[in-house]
């Protein structure tokens, strides 16, 4: 994935500010002016500039309570294995680097489909042109189907990057808490099965594959698996079918701050705030938004409505992500119960709609 770097909705509060100071003062200025006009209306505005959705004001006469703006709901909270899902993520990475073509990248292939014995699991395979060479690529594909009319699909890539493939890369969080973060879904929608059925929207689970770039990061050097997968659902009608699709990546980072991608559907971010909020999670999200390139574009661009769950802070200044200092010390299961947590509180979300 990438920042993109025409990016215009930079904070002012961020270390390594591109802004002139006195454009940030300005800045800053208007932003303590918009949140004291922001929070007399009943929401607030983050350290960022991001207009949360609303939220309890920080004001002394407001009478909302926290919990207030959410609907009500009975259902119990969902829990995922965090252990077992960073014992995937530990077992996942123990395998090496696993860029496209390498023996690695089949052997994590089975190590996928072995976890999804009984399940209906499909493959999208074909062999990918790149700037590199031809290599192939198979995006795995776990259907759970439920009572609902509509697709929800949450994706996650399990390649790690081409071009560092001799460096000593081993992607834990990059591609290793993704593909975690998945087989524990997996794990907690066969155990929601009544009658074979979930009671809600059929949820697919997608492993793509050819996420990272080979080379450099460019509209035809990127998300190779995710692009097939766009315009085969386009051809043959599921992409409208498709409720909400999310896409999970990097999740593992024990400081985990989840960005605001605003390569996405705003009421579906919105949706994903509130089961955050829901948790008692919220201060794990949106501090900062910013525009992020990632597996859920194709399907952006064709009006899918889309959120990327992404923490693209890897490390201060994201100094960990695409080196070899990715690795299991940096993460933690708690974030993987966070954003685990998160999400599937969103599909029960969605499920209610
Ligand atoms: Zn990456």
């Amino acid at each position: 994935m990438k920042r993109q770097t025409n990016a215009p909705e930079v904070c002012p509060c961020v270390p390594l500010c591109p802004l002139r100071l006195e454009i940030c003062l300005v800045l800053a200025l208007t932003i303590v002016l918009a949140s004291t006009i922001a929070c007399s209306k009943g929401t607030s505005v983050a350290a960022s500039g991001t207009v949360s959705p609303a939220k309890t004001s920080e004001s002394p006469t407001a009478t909302l309570a926290p919990h207030e703006a959410v609907p009500s709901d009975s259902a119990p909270l969902p829990h995922i294995d965090s252990k077992r899902a960073f014992q995937y993520t530990r077992e996942v990475t123990a395998f090496g680097a696993r860029y496209i073509g390498s023996e690695n990248h089949k052997k994590l292939e089975r190590y996928i489909v072995d976890h999804l014995k009984g399940d209906q699991v499909e493959d999208d395979a074909f062999a990918a042109d790149t700037v590199e060479g031809k290599f192939p690529v198979r995006n795995i594909i776990a259907k759970f189907p439920g009572t609902k009319d509509g697709i929800i699909v949450i994706m996650g890539h399990y390649d790690t990057v081409y071009p560092l493939r001799n460096s000593g890369f081993v992607g834990a969080n990059d591609g290793g808490s993704s593909t975690a973060i998945l087989l524990e879904f997996a794990n907690q929608l066969r155990g929601g099965l009544r009658d074979k059925k979930r009671d809600g929207y059929s949820v697919w689970l997608v492993w793509t594959d050819g996420e990272e770039a080979v080379k450099t990061w460019s509209d035809t050097d990127s998300v190779y698996g995710s692009r097939h997968l766009a315009e085969k659902w386009e051809k043959d009608g599921t992409l409208k079918k498709i409720k909400a699709l999310m896409v999970m990546d990097m999740i593992g980072d024990a400081d985990l701050d989840i960005q605001r991608n605003t390569k996405g559907a705003s009421w579906l971010l919105d949706l994903i705030y509130s089961a955050a909020e829901r948790l008692g999670y919220q201060s794990h999200f949106y501090a900062v938004e910013e525009p992020i390139e990632d597996d859920h574009v194709p399907f952006f661009n064709r009006g899918v409505p889309c959120a990327d769950v992404i923490d693209l802070d890897y490390g201060y200044n994201n100094v960990f992500h695409h080196t070899p200092q990715d690795t299991m010390d940096k993460l933690s299961p708690k974030s993987l119960e966070i954003a685990g947590d998160t999400i599937l509180e969103t599909i029960h979300m969605l499920d209610q709609r």
